[in-house]
C-alpha cells in the first residue's frame, strides 16, 4: 500500500441485542487509516496513484459534489504523494466554498467547476476530456474495474472466519472490490445509501469481469432514509447511541445507514446463529463538517 494501514484494526461490538441472537458482529476500522484519506476511498485510489506515479502522468483529474469523501481523499493523497490533481465539481462555484473543498484546495488540489448538466455527461465517462491534456483520469467515486482493483485489497484485512460483511453501497465499487476476493462462505451484503440502485448486477459485472452476478451478493434497499445524504432524527439518534455504546463514530451518508441496516437485520433474525458478521468502516466521517454545529455527540 501506498500509505500506512496498519490502524485498521477489527473490534468487535459488543450488546446485549447480538448475545441474545447469538452472532458476532465487527467493524472493521478503515476510519482509522487517516482523517481524511480514510475508509474504503485509499483503496479504490490505489491503482490510479500507482499508475501516475510510475507514468509521466503526473496530474490526476477527477469529479465530485461538493462534500465529496472521494474529492477530498484524492487530493490529499496527491497531495502526500506529490502529484497534481484537479477536481471538477458538480454546479456553479458558491460565494462559500463547503468545507470539503476549502481542505481539497488546502492539499493543492485545483477545482473546476461546471454545470450540473456538463457535470453529469463527464463525471462517469472513463474518455479523457480533451481539455485536461496528459491526465490521467479517475470516474466519479473511483468507478472503474481498477478501483475495484483496489477495492479488493480490503480484502487482505479481512479474517476468513467472518461469514457476513457489509458494505455501504454508493457507486457499488467497493462491493464489487470485495466480490473478486471473497471467499466461497462469505456472504457480502451492500446497503445502497441512494435511492435508485436499480443496476447493481451490471454494475458488478462490469467492474469486476464476471458474466454473472455472484450469488454471494446481496443487496438490501430500504436503507437510504430518502436518498442520498439525506438523514432525519432517528438516524442522527442511532448515530449518538452508537457513539456512546461502542465509541465508535459513524458518518451520516454511509456508515450510519449501512449499521442502522444490520442492527434493523440482526433485529429480524437475518443472520443465522454463529455468524459472524464484519461490517465495513469505510470512512467519510470529514462529510458529518456538514451538519449544524452540536448535531452530533463526538
Ligand atoms: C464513497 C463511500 C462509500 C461508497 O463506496 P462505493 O465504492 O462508491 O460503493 C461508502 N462509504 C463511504 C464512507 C464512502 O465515502
Amino acid at each position: 500500500m501506498l500509505f500506512d494501514v496498519s490502524t485498521a484494526v477489527t473490534e468487535q461490538l459488543h450488546d446485549e441485542l447480538f448475545i441474545e441472537k447469538g452472532i458476532s458482529v465487527s467493524v472493521l476500522r478503515l476510519d482509522r487509516i487517516h482523517p481524511v484519506i480514510s475508509g474504503n476511498k485509499l483503496f479504490k485510489l490505489h491503482y490510479f496513484l500507482e499508475e501516475a506515479i510510475r507514468s509521466a502522468h503526473r496530474t490526476i483529474v477527477t469529479f465530485g459534489g461538493a462534500y465529496s469523501n472521494h474529492l477530498a481523499a484524492t487530493a490529499y493523497a496527491c497531495g502526500a504523494l506529490g502529484l497534481k490533481s484537479i477536481g471538477i465539481v458538480r454546479g456553479e462555484e458558491s460565494a462559500t466554498l463547503s468545507h470539503t473543498l476549502l481542505q481539497c484546495r488546502k492539499d493543492g488540489m485545483q477545482l473546476k467547476f461546471i454545470s450540473r448538466t456538463a457535470y453529469a455527461a463527464a463525471a462517469t465517462s472513463p474518455s479523457l476530456p480533451g481539455e485536461h491534456g496528459e491526465c490521467l483520469v479517475i470516474p466519479e467515486g473511483g468507478y472503474h474495474p481498477m478501483g475495484a482493483r483496489g477495492a479488493a485489497l480490503i480484502m487482505n484485512l479481512v479474517d476468513t472466519s467472518h461469514t457476513h460483511i457489509c458494505t455501504a453501497l454508493g457507486t457499488a465499487t467497493t462491493l464489487a472490490g470485495l466480490a473478486l476476493h471473497a471467499k466461497p462462505h462469505q456472504q457480502l451484503i451492500g446497503i445502497p445509501v441512494v435511492k435508485e440502485m436499480n443496476d447493481l448486477d451490471e454494475r458488478i459485472k462490469e467492474l469486476t469481469g464476471f458474466t454473472t452476478m455472484p450469488a454471494a451478493v446481496e443487496c438490501w434497499t430500504g436503507y437510504h432514509f430518502g436518498g442520498y445524504a439525506k438523514k432525519n432524527e432517528a438516524l442522527i439518534h442511532f448515530i449518538n447511541q452508537c457513539w456512546q455504546q461502542y465509541r465508535l463514530p459513524l458518518d451520516f451518508v454511509y456508515t450510519a445507514k449501512m449499521f442502522y441496516a444490520v442492527t434493523d437485520q440482526a433485529k429480524k433474525n437475518h443472520f443465522p446463529p454463529g455468524s459472524r458478521i464484519l461490517c465495513l468502516h469505510t470512512g467519510g466521517l470529514q462529510g458529518n463538517g456538514s451538519l449544524p454545529p452540536n448535531t452530533l455527540a463526538f
